[in-house]
């Protein structure tokens, strides 16, 4: 699949894309209204790797990266490299509050817990845009140099609390899923919610580095628990986790040169406690640092450290920092992502990015 440069080609890709359009909206409406989260894709994978046998790919393989990942290969007419696509299947535990026709009343298991479950990140879109784009591949099998890997990769957002070992892409990694054929390209796309006026069906492209490197951490803090009527025999690890929360927002501000480094730093979980009057013993957060430097990584993480521990002592208690998991930066290879971008001008307005790691925010 090299970059095609016969009209004809264009034409009827463009005919293909529109014929395919409605199909897809119908897919996208029907995996938002039933999402699943990460590494319990079942159905979504099942619609997927079916879709593809009936398309009559080459080879489908189910079941992939511990769990419900599928990968489909499709020959094409002619010699060439092996190009795949990627596109990730998981819902976030996040309740809908849309009021969309098509909002997910889903709940799932997370953790031991049951949760909600929504398409908030957009891979219900990602996965139908997959879907279509391989009814028109196999429709122009003939005019494809090579063979194309289509990923649909399982919990791109990460595991369950209570997941064992590596999961989504490193899993599938880890696993040779792409040892043979190896991809000699990989592309993937995400979409973007932005509000700015004159940004709708934009195509932005980042050559080199983008998006942010990301560590995930927990923060356990230990005080005394006792009655919430007798304060001062206790020391309140929420109190405690409420100041930690506050204090570690200085980083971003005061520990980054915001002229070479995008860091935010923000708390997803902050829980503690069993009813009204009892202060517990301990409380817990988990939150994501976020950073474009990647050399200043062990800084940040030392500065997270020495401000949870420095207030919890402070306050007679103790904190612990667990950095369960470090994701890196994505890299665009440059030179494919300059031979990527006529083919990307020609299906919307394209833009470079203008600051690195600005604009795809979201994982
Ligand atoms: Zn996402």
């Amino acid at each position: 699949m090299t970059v095609e440069t016969d009209v004809s080609l264009q034409a009827r890709l463009a005919q293909r894309s529109e014929e395919i359009f409605e199909r897809m909206i119908a897919w996208r409406r029907d995996f938002h209204a039933n999402p699943e989260l990460g590494n319990q894709e079942h159905r979504t994978a099942g619609i997927v790797a079916d879709h593809l046998e009936s398309l009559g790919f080459d080879q489908v393989r189910r079941g992939l990266g511990g769990s419900t990942g599928v990968v489909g290969i499709l020959e094409g007419g002619q010699p060439g490299p092996c190009v795949a696509l990627r596109a990730d299947m998981d819902a976030l535990p996040v309740r809908e509050a849309t009021g969309l026709e098509f909002a997910s009343t889903a709940t799932a298991l997370w953790g031991g817990e049951t949760m909600p479950a929504m398409h908030a990140c957009g891979h219900d879109a990602h996965t139908a845009v997959q879907m279509a784009v391989a009814e028109i591949l196999v429709a122009e099998r003939a005019a494809i140099k090579g063979r194309v890997m289509l990923v649909f990769q399982p919990a791109e957002e990460g595991p369950a609390p209570d997941w064992q070992g590596l999961s989504g892409a490193a899993r599938l990694v880890a696993d040779g899923v792409f040892d043979d054929p190896k991809p000699d390209a990989f592309f993937c796309f995400h979409v973007l919610q932005d509000e700015r006026p004159g940004t709708a069906g934009e195509i932005r492209v980042h050559e080199g580095d983008g998006t942010y490197a990301m560590n995930l951490m927990r923060i356990k803090i230990r005080g005394r628990g006792g009655h919430g009527a007798y304060p001062w025999r206790t020391v309140d690890p929420l109190l405690i986790g409420a100041q930690v929360l506050t204090a570690l927002q200085s980083i971003p501000a005061k520990n980054v040169d915001v002229n070479e480094n995008a860091v935010t730093l923000s708390i997803g979980i902050f829980k503690g406690g069993t009813k009204f009057n009892v202060i517990p013993d301990e409380a817990e957060m988990e939150g994501a640092l976020r950073f474009t430097d990647t050399t200043t990584g062990p800084y940040l993480e030392q500065r997270v450290e020495s401000i949870a521990k420095g207030i919890a002592e402070a306050a007679g208690g103790s904190a612990e920092v667990d950095w369960y998991m470090r994701v890196p930066l994505v890299h665009n290879d440059t030179d494919l992502t300059r031979r990527m971008r006529p083919s990307l001008d020609r299906a919307a307005p394209a833009r470079q990015a203008g600051g690195q790691g600005r604009e795809l925010l979201s994982r």
